[in-house]
C-alpha cells in the first residue's frame, strides 16, 4: 500500500510560506527589496489596517515582460541566480525566488507591471490556487503590487498576528532600516491615508537623521576604515544621542540589513565609558565584504549571516569605532597623551629589577627583563639611555616624584597608589582609575599577538629541558594540535608517554614551565573544531588571563607604572581580550560637581 503522495502545489506552497511570511512586515520586506533589486529610484508602500487588509507596494523599477510577470508568482523562479556559482557571489537582496509564490500562496495578489517603452504593459490577479495568468493593461513605469486579506486561507496564521498598530510597527521598522540602507531611493510609506515617512534621496548621514527623526547632523561622527577587504562606513552617534533602547542601532552587511549580536556587542563595547550603563548607543554601519568570503544562505529571511572571519571583523570593527569616539575625545585615550620628554631613552629608578628603560617618544618600556631559565641576570641599560640615579625603591613617591620633576608638566598617567588591585594614577581630565588584572591581560594579549606576528613560533630554549608525563588523550590532543603548540611558543618533544619541553615562550616565567604546559594541554582541549587563527586567539585570551594572575602579584612601583605605560600603547586599551573594561577616569568636572 502507498502511503506517502505529492503534495497538490498550493498546500506545499502554503507550507514553505510559514518560512518567508510570517506577518505582513515580511511581505513589505520583499516586496521593497524586489523594487530595489528592479534597480527603482522611488518606492511608495501603502499599508491598510496594519497591513491584513492590503499592502502595495510601488515602484519606478525595471518592469517585468509578460512571461516574467507569469514565472514570477511560481516557486523557484528568479531572474537572480542562475548557476551554483552565482549563490557565492549574491549582490541582490532576493535570490531564491520564493517570495512572491509564498506570498501568492496566503493571499490575494494584483500585480501590473510594464517595462520601459512598451505600448502597454501586464496585469495579473491571482488567489491562492490560481494559476497566473497575465491580460494586457495600461502603460505605466515599473511595477506596482498589491497583497490583500492576507493568510484569510490560513485562519490559525493569522491568529498568530498582533494588532494592526503593532504590525503597522514592524512595517515601519523595516521600512527605516531600508530606507537607512539605500539613501539614494525615495522612499514613501502611507498609513491609510496617513502619509508616515517620505524621504527624498540624499547623503548617507541625513537619511539618517531624517529617519531616526530626533538625531541631527552634529550628533554623528563618520566613521570609515577599511582593512583586509573590509570596508566599513558609517556614522557614530555622539553620547548625548544615545537612547534607552537599541532602537536606534543599524548594521548592514553589503548591502543587506542583519541582525548580529557578536558586531552590535563590538560596537556597544567600544562605546561601554561613553555612554552611561542602561543607554545605548545610535548607530548605522555599512560593512562590505567580498560576497565570496561571506555565506548569505543561512537563514531563510537572510537577517542571519555568517562570516568566514567573524573575529578578525569583531575586532576590526570594534578598533575602527573606538578610534572615532576616542579622536572625538569621547573615550580618553591613552595614546594622546604627551610623549615624556625629548630625549628618546630614559631609564628611572624602579622597583625591584632596578631600572625602567624606555623610550620617552613612544613612551615605549624597553623590556629587559631578562628569562631567568637562562640563569641571566638585569641587563645593563640600553646604549645612550640617560641614568639617573640609582636609588633602590622606597615606593611609589619616589617614582612618581622622579616622573613629575623630569617632565615639566607634561602628562603621564603616574601612579599615585595601589590598593585593592586598583592603581590610582594622574590623567590629564582628573583621576584614572586602573583594575590592574584587566589592564595586565590586555596588555600580555597585545604582546602575546604582536610577538607572534613577528615571529610565530619562537620560543626561548630552556637549559634544561622539562620532562612531563602526559595521559593517552593529552597526547593525542597533543598531536593534533601540534601546529597550534609551536605556534604559541612551546617546543615539544613527544615520546611514548612523557613530553619533553625544550622551549617555551616568552611569557612563561622560570619555574612554571610545567604547569604552563599542563594548563596549555587543558585549555587545547576547548579550542576543538575552530580554524587555526581563532585558535590561536582563543588560547591567547586564555595565556593571557592566567599570566595576568601573576602579572599582578607584583605591586612595586616600577612594575606598576610599567603596567600602566604599557596599557596605554594598547590599541584597545580601555577593553581587555574578555572583554572587561580595564580603567575609568574621573574627571576634574565631575569631582567639583560631587563636591558642590
Ligand atoms: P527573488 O527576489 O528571490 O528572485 P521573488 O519571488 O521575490 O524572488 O521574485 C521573483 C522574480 O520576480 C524576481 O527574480 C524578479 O525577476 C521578479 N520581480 C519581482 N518583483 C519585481 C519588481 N518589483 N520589479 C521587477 N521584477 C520583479
Ligand atoms: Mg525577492
Amino acid at each position: 500500500m502507498q502511503r506517502i503522495r505529492i503534495l497538490p502545489e498550493h498546500l506545499a506552497n502554503q507550507i514553505a510560506a510559514g518560512e518567508v511570511v510570517q506577518r505582513p512586515e515580511s511581505v513589505v520586506k520583499e516586496l521593497v527589496e524586489n523594487a530595489i533589486d528592479a534597480g527603482a529610484t522611488s518606492i511608495t508602500v501603502v499599508v491598510h489596517e496594519g497591513g491584513l487588509r492590503s499592502i502595495q507596494v510601488v515602484d519606478n523599477g525595471s518592469g517585468m515582460s509578460r512571461e516574467d510577470l507569469e514565472l514570477s508568482v511560481v516557486r523557484h523562479a528568479t531572474s537572480k541566480i542562475a548557476r551554483q556559482e552565482d549563490l557565492h557571489a549574491i549582490q541582490t537582496l532576493g535570490f531564491r525566488g520564493e517570495a512572491l509564490a509564498s506570498i501568492a500562496a496566503v493571499a490575494e495578489v494584483e500585480i501590473a507591471t510594464s517595462l520601459d517603452g512598451d505600448a502597454h504593459g501586464w496585469r495579473l490577479y491571482m488567489r491562492p490556487g490560481d494559476s497566473p495568468t497575465a491580460k494586457p493593461s495600461a502603460s505605466r513605469v515599473g511595477t506596482s503590487m498589491t497583497v490583500m486579506n492576507l493568510f484569510a486561507n490560513v485562519p490559525a496564521r493569522r491568529k498568530f498576528l498582533k494588532s494592526a498598530l503593532t504590525e503597522f510597527r514592524y512595517i515601519s521598522e523595516t521600512l527605516q532600516k531600508l530606507a537607512i540602507a539605500r539613501p539614494d531611493v525615495r522612499f514613501v510609506l502611507y498609513d491609510g491615508q496617513a502619509l508616515v515617512m517620505d524621504v527624498q534621496p540624499e547623503q548617507a548621514n541625513k537619511r539618517v537623521c531624517h529617519v531616526m527623526r530626533s538625531i541631527h547632523e552634529e550628533d554623528l561622527l563618520t566613521l570609515e576604515h577599511s582593512e583586509q577587504a573590509l570596508w566599513i562606513k558609517g556614522f557614530l552617534g555622539t553620547a548625548s544621542a544615545s537612547r534607552k533602547n537599541r532602537g536606534g542601532q543599524f548594521l548592514f552587511l553589503n548591502g543587506r540589513s542583519i541582525h548580529s549580536k557578536s558586531l552590535s556587542f563590538a560596537v556597544a563595547q567600544a562605546y561601554e565609558l561613553v555612554i552611561p550603563q542602561g543607554h545605548h548607543p545610535v548607530f548605522a554601519i555599512w560593512l562590505d565584504i567580498d560576497p565570496e568570503r561571506i555565506d548569505v544562505n543561512i537563514h531563510p529571511q537572510k537577517h542571519e549571516v555568517k562570516f568566514d572571519n567573524e573575529r578578525a571583523v569583531f575586532m576590526i570593527l570594534q578598533q575602527a569605532v573606538t578610534h572615532v569616539l576616542a579622536k572625538a575625545n569621547l573615550v580618553p585615550d591613552l595614546s594622546t597623551f604627551q610623549p615624556l620628554a625629548q630625549a628618546p631613552l630614559q631609564s628611572l629608578p624602579g622597583g625591584m629589577d632596578g631600572h625602567v628603560a624606555f623610550n620617552r617618544l613612544t613612551g615605549e618600556i624597553l623590556d629587559s627583563r631578562p628569562h631567568a631559565a637562562l640563569g641571566t641576570t638585569t641587563s645593563s641599560p640600553l646604549p645612550g639611555a640617560q641614568r639617573a640615579a640609582a636609588t633602590p625603591s622606597t615606593g611609589f613617591h619616589q617614582a612618581y616624584e622622579q616622573l613629575v620633576r623630569d617632565e615639566h608638566g607634561a602628562r603621564e598617567a603616574a601612579v599615585l597608589y595601589v590598593d585593592r588591585g586598583l592603581a590610582y594614577c594622574r590623567h590629564e581630565d582628573g583621576l584614572m582609575i586602573i583594575r590592574l588584572y584587566a589592564a595586565a591581560e590586555r596588555v600580555l594579549y597585545d604582546k602575546m599577538l604582536q610577538r607572534t606576528e613577528a615571529a610565530a613560533g619562537s620560543s626561548e630554549q630552556l637549559i634544561f629541558p622539562v620532562a612531563v608525563h602526559v595521559d593517552a588523550v593529552s597526547k593525542l590532543v597533543l598531536e593534533e594540535h601540534k601546529q597550534l603548540v609551536s605556534t604559541l611558543g612551546f617546543n615539544v618533544q613527544i615520546e611514548a608517554d612523557v613530553c619533553t619541553v625544550n622551549g617555551i615562550p616568552w611569557y612563561v616565567s622560570a619555574g612554571n614551565e610545567e604547569e604552563s604546559f599542563r594548563f596549555l594541554l587543558e585549555q587545547l582541549q576547548t579550542v576543538e573544531g575552530l580554524d587555526l587563527d581563532k585558535q590561536m586567539d582563543k588560547m591567547f585570551i586564555k595565556l593571557a588571563r592566567r599570566q595576568a594572575g601573576n602579572a599582578v602579584q607584583d605591586v612595586s612601583p616600577s612594575h606598576v607604572q610599567r603596567l600602566v605605560s604599557d596599557l596605554r600603547r594598547c590599541t584597545m586599551s580601555h577593553v581587555s581580550p574578555s572583554g572587561k573594561p580595564t580603567y575609568t577616569v574621573i574627571t576634574n568636572d565631575e569631582l567639583e560637581r560631587r563636591l558642590q
